[in-house]
């Protein structure tokens, strides 16, 4: 059974104005399998514990750890963190010039596998998921990310998810500005990785809609840079009436 354990994550970035705390304390086991829900306002801290984990160099960890079944995280570089099963898909996609889609995800694969998958399988799994996460042939041969409309982007980061395979992803507002069509095609997506891999998975919203879709095991509150309650998906419910008022109102412990 893999486990990622975040213990007291404290994290700051240089500001204009000097350091900004932003993570206060982040405490978070994922178990293989587990789907985990993190909800919260803007500004919470959410994409920054999303960065943190994928090895962002602007983030600066204080304190704390990250662990991935016992081997501390933090010090690994980026790559190696993709190949010790971490995955990141970005809230804001990047796009990569010069580079297809074709060429990135066998590049990544070949990175993470430490050797080139074996040419037709391969053509043959690139184009199912393709398929499957309806993006258009063409895709394929287009540079990365460019001039792709916000949900095209969205659907990428989903196919790279299920061509790498990887143990633990941590999705950042995957569905911010997808309509019901796309949400859900992009949700069957998360849905299938996970049925395939036993992938574990770290759900950052602010919304409760893809729950509907993706069923979490478990609901987080994140607020001023830390955990403020945690529960089931009934938790996901409340919030949805009544907002995150209730933990906004409490004081910020620093
Ligand atoms: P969320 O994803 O929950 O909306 P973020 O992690 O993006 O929150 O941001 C948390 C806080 O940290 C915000 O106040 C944001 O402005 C600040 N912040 C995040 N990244 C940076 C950065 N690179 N430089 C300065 N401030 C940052
Ligand atoms: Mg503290
Ligand atoms: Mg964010």
């Amino acid at each position: 059974m893999s486990v990622l354990e975040i213990k007291d994550l404290h994290v700051s970035v240089e500001t204009d104005q000097g350091t900004k705390q932003i993570l206060r304390g982040v405490d978070l086991s994922i178990q293989e399998g587990e789907i985990h829900a993190v909800m919260g306002p803007n500004g919470s801290g959410k994409s920054t514990l999303a960065y943190t984990i994928a090895g962002h160099p602007k983030y600066h960890v204080e304190s704390g750890s990250i662990l991935l079944d016992g081997a501390e995280v933090l010090t690994m570089s980026v790559d190696e963190r993709a190949r010790a099963g971490l995955f990141l898909a970005m809230q804001y996609p990047v796009e990569i010039p010069g580079v297809s889609v074709t060429n990135f995800l066998r590049t990544a694969k070949t990175a993470i596998e430490g050797e080139a998958p074996p040419i037709r399988g391969w053509i043959k799994e690139v184009r199912e998921s393709m398929a499957n996460l309806r993006m258009d042939k063409s895709f394929a041969e287009r540079n990365v990310n460019e001039g792709f409309s916000g949900g095209e982007k969205k659907r990428n980061e989903i196919l790279q998810l299920e061509l790498l395979k990887p143990k633990f992803a941590v999705l950042d507002e995957t569905d911010s500005g997808l309509d019901v069509d796309a949400l859900k095609i992009v949700s069957e997506g998360v849905n299938r990785a996970k049925a395939n891999t036993g992938l574990g998975l770290l759900l950052i919203t602010h919304y409760t809609r893809i729950l509907r879709y993706i069923e979490p095991d478990f609901v987080h509150v994140f607020v001023n840079g830390r955990i403020a309650e945690q529960g089931g998906p009934e938790l996901a419910d409340r919030l949805e009436d009544e907002g995150y008022d209730r933990f906004l109102a409490l004081p910020n412990v620093g």
